[in-house]
């Protein structure tokens, strides 16, 4: 038993019918079934969300709004068809930070009276709407305020251009609330529809069916037909251009990245197709690239049909595209079949960091995908540390109520999950594997799915009541014990060895630039750099710098992990470059250790807090609410 397993009784039908949610979609034959019918576990509510989906559920979203930059304001009305399940006389709505006009019932527009329950942290006001059992249709009619976290609205002088404004939306993991009154949870999905007006030099998009072109009117149009739950609602409005790389995707940017993007991010044709082979069709139609200003929080962010990336992958080398093929799997792993509350967060990342190496190796090969692997392993290490070894956090499974659920976002989710998955395989085999996973997409594909209905179809499809494969795959070490199983396998790779014999060699007083270099890729140098020792006198860094020009490099990921070293060590040469990468790059991931190395000492953390008042502007709140509280 778990702590979390209370959920799970008492809630009667409220599981089954948030999970039925979208079963006519789903094509079932003889051999797949919905959750529903193969009886598994109810899911549990989702403590984030104040929605009453087993009494009334939104089904499909009409958006009609405006966004103007003058005000930094979204307004105009979300409409939804509505299934009153209970034959009630409300439903709730999520909202945080919203100014809520109107409510109206019907396509006829009739007023209805409605209230705001009390604010609750992170999660905002219930918006309670007076409705009939017969009513099919709610109208609310709303505007943004300076509080909405998901919207971040870049003056002209933070774009690549410099010439126009920009806005974009992170709306995971519950921010979707500060931009639309919604049911804000992973476990309700609705297909949307939208017309979006903006300033007319610009261009909108969504995470929808997208125009390739700018008109003159400013007036878009937008269609979602595949349900998706909340948290996948984006939209962005800037000078954008479109280029195609396949018949089926292409890539957003603005004019001034456009050519670097499209050279980067050639192989994306190539990995949708591996990405087919591994795991069946892609169910979304296209597959785009939006590409943002540095200030985006996130690596990426999966929206379907469109995903939000950083500009920080423009290697020039493509040595930084391992991020497209994970948020191209979160097109599986998430977006088909997706976690139903926050606490089940590692099914949909373990399994796409798992699902990311598998494309990497199917493109590149073994080695390539093993070295992703053992810096995945370094980074869930440094994280077990950080957050302690038995902490609960360290968990799978994990117990988010009363919390932010952007805490359970931490390596834990992906690596741990990833690692899980792979020792799955190891156990059963890669064939018999692929197998289960192909099974379990078909099955839940546009549904929610849980930790409980995940383990169960483990057990019933693979385990069978093989008492040594359950021992072996161990669902109680990895999935609801912290730290790790004691004898978990640990990656290797082999072209890490190579990079381990020449970090040698300069140890034991080979000069740096006589060491075996040639041809390492970005995570090459990102494991040499890592590897350095934490005390270094001025005279080994500017060896390294001068024979390697770490410094001056353009991989935003060698610059992060050598900025750590030059910190600790007051490396003076580098502060220049340090600076202008903070105040650049919004990018939590960077940001985090960095401030965090410089926080470390008292002269440091005055250093971090002077950069930090520049840098703010150029930061969205996913990744100001972090550093608030570090540089406080
Ligand atoms: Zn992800």
């Amino acid at each position: 038993m778990t702590p979390y397993r209370k959920f799970l009784l008492g809630l009667g039908l409220a599981g089954s019918l948030q999970l039925g949610a979208c079963s006519t979609q789903t094509t079932t034959t003889d051999e797949t079934m919905t959750a529903e019918q193969l009886g598994m576990a109810q899911a549990p509510s989702d403590v984030h969300s104040f929605a009453k989906p087993a009494e009334a559920v939104a089904r499909h979203l009409d958006l009609d709004i405006a966004v103007n930059f003058d005000q930094k304001v979204i307004a105009g009305k979300a409409s939804y068809q509505i299934e009153n399940k209970a034959k009630g006389n409300e439903i709730i709505f999520d909202t945080r930070g919203l100014e809520i006009e109107q409510v109206y019932l019907g396509k006829e527009q009739t007023p209805t009276t409605f209230k705001l329950g009390d604010e609750k942290e992170f999660l905002g006001r219930p918006l309670i709407i007076a409705i009939q059992p017969e009513t099919d249709y709610v109208t609310i009619q709303y505007r943004t305020t300076a509080n909405a976290d998901a919207l971040q609205w870049l003056n002209p002088q933070q774009t690549a251009g410099k010439k126009h404004p920009f806005l974009f939306t992170q709306s995971q993991a519950i921010l979707a609330r500060t931009w639309i009154p919604i049911q804000d949870s992973p476990g309700i999905r609705i297909t949307y529809s939208a017309k979006v007006q903006v300033p007319k030099e610009l261009m909108a998009v969504m995470s929808a069916e997208n125009p390739q072109q700018k008109n003159s009117s400013g007036s878009y149009t937008f269609e979602m037909r595949q349900a998706i739950p909340s948290y996948l609602m984006a939209l962005s409005v800037g000078d954008m251009v479109f280029k195609p790389i396949g018949q089926q995707t292409g890539i957003y940017a603005e004019p001034a990245t456009i050519d670097a993007a499209v050279y980067e991010f050639a192989e994306m044709d190539k990995m949708l197709v591996a990405a087919e082979k591994l795991y069946g069709k892609y169910r979304w139609d296209r597959y785009d690239l939006l590409v943002l200003p540095p200030s985006f929080p996130f690596g990426g962010m999966e929206n379907p049909r469109l995903t939000f990336v950083t500009p920080t992958v423009l290697a020039k080398d493509r040595s930084l595209t391992s991020l497209i093929a994970h948020e191209l799997a979160h097109s599986w792993s998430g977006n088909l079949v997706t976690n139903g509350t926050w606490d089940d967060f590692w099914l949909n990342e373990g399994f796409t960091v798992y699902f990311e190496r598998r494309i990497m190796e199917e493109i590149y090969g073994k080695d390539y995908a093993d070295m992703l692997n053992v810096l995945g392993y370094q980074d869930l290490q440094h994280t077990l540390e950080d957050l302690g070894q038995t902490s609960d956090d360290t968990r799978l499974k994990l117990d988010l109520e009363g919390r932010d659920p952007d805490e359970g976002l931490t390596d834990i989710a992906y690596e741990k999950g990833n690692f899980f998955l792979q020792n799955i395989e190891r156990v059963v085999g890669r064939e018999r594997f692929d197998q289960f996973l192909n099974k379990y997409f078909q099955t839940f594909a546009f549904q929610s799915t849980n930790t409980d209905l995940f383990l169960d179809f483990l057990r019933k499809e693979l385990i069978q009541g093989d008492e040594k494969i359950a021992e072996q795959i161990n669902i109680e070490g990895w999935v609801y014990t912290p730290g790790l199983p004691e004898d978990h396998a640990k990656p290797t790779s082999k072209r890490f060895a190579q990079v381990e014999e020449s970090f040698k060699a300069w140890q034991s007083g080979k000069p740096a630039n006589q060491l075996q270099t040639k041809d390492w890729s970005s995570h090459e140098w990102l494991h040499f750099i890592r590897m350095l020792p934490e005390q270094m006198s001025q005279q080994q860094l500017a060896e390294l710098d001068k024979a390697f020009g770490f410094t001056n490099s353009g991989n935003s990921e060698v610059l992060a992990a050598w900025f750590i070293h030059t910190i600790r060590n007051n490396y003076a040469a580098a502060d220049q470059a340090l600076d202008n990468f903070l105040t650049n790059v919004g990018r939590r991931k960077f940001l985090v250790p960095i401030y965090k190395a410089l926080a470390a000492t008292p002269a440091g953390k005055k250093k971090a807090q002077e950069i930090y008042v520049r840098a703010k502007p150029n930061y969205h709140a996913v990744s100001t609410n972090t550093l608030d509280a570090m540089l406080k």
